[in-house]
């Protein structure tokens, strides 16, 4: 089942002067339950995707749904907010409490549900995210990662189908972003909840399912992270790189050591050289 679905999704800015298309032409479908990786350089329309996956922007062109509610149905504009929650780049942008727990609880507030079930659900979300027992903190204490965290319990306590991340990690410390990711990914592998998440940062990327690269409003490569992060040469000509340890298999090829599999980790990547232990490489 498909969770979101842009069909010949268009937008464009349009000035008196000219119309610029930001958004041209997309057709992409998110499957239920998988975590996706949007990448492209500065300008290339991930940001622009994002905020049309929340209807935060309305296509100028085609349509997208998100569990079935067009977001040009302006009726069902809460629920469709509701099935896909969105986490920004700036955690403290989004905290709006002076109190962990309170702060999770405030997109709650307005749905009218009852005290019990709002403790209950602000009590999962934190323990999710792993951050339940700072729920009584102040929140501008909290370190970056800590704080994103806290801004996903919020979304989380909505129990959204999918959470659509617009750089979640850009702004934290090497710390920060791998408590995000760790976060990130538990709640797809344990609570299935689907993901789309853009960044800049390939070796995230790398964790996805699926890495949709977008340039100038278009989609350039669809595929696993191991079928795109082989292009090397392709994402280089975009502005974009490959995961470190990618980067490092490939030079290990072009100087004559075979490699036969797509490597997207550290650890891969050892066991690979491990494996040519004798050879010229030693
Ligand atoms: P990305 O997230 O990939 O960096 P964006 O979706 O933020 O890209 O932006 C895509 C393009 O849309 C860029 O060229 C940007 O300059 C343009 N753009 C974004 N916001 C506006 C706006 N409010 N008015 C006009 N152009 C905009």
């Amino acid at each position: 089942m498909n969770i979101i679905e842009a069909k010949n999704l268009i937008f464009s800015y349009k000035s008196n002067t000219h119309e610029k298309v930001v958004l041209d032409n997309l057709n992409i479908n998110i499957e239920k339950g998988s975590f996706t990786a949007i990448i492209g350089h500065n300008g290339s329309g991930k940001s622009t995707f994002a905020k049309h996956m929340n209807a935060i922007l309305l296509p100028s062109g085609g349509s997208i749904c998100v569990c079935k509610i067009d977001s040009k149905d302006e009726e069902r504009l809460y629920e469709l907010r509701k099935s896909a929650g969105m986490v920004f780049q700036n955690p403290d942008n989004q905290i709006v409490a002076t109190i962990v727990e309170e702060d999770v609880a405030f997109g709650l507030e307005n749905l009218c549900i009852e005290h019990e079930e709002m403790h209950k659900r602000v009590e999962e979300a934190l323990k999710a995210v792993n951050m339940y027992k700072y729920r009584k903190r102040a929140p501008h204490l909290l370190s970056g990662g800590q704080k994103q965290r806290v801004a996903i319990a919020g979304v989380l306590a909505m129990q959204p189908e999918c959470i659509i991340l617009d750089e979640p990690t850009a702004m934290l410390d090497p710390k920060g972003r791998r408590e995000v990711m760790d976060t990130i990914l538990s709640l797809n592998k344990e609570k299935n909840i689907t993901i789309v998440m853009i960044t800049h940062y390939m070796d995230e990327a790398a964790k996805a399912d699926r890495v949709i690269v977008l340039d100038k409003g278009k989609v350039i490569l669809d595929d696993t992270p191991q079928n795109v992060f082989e292009k090397e040469e392709e994402l280089l000509s975009l502005g974009l790189s490959v995961p470190h340890s990618t980067e490092l298999a490939h030079r290990l090829r072009k100087s004559g050591i075979k490699i036969d599999r797509a490597i997207l980790t550290p650890e891969d990547c050892a066991k690979e050289i491990l494996k040519h232990k004798g050879n010229s490489y030693d």
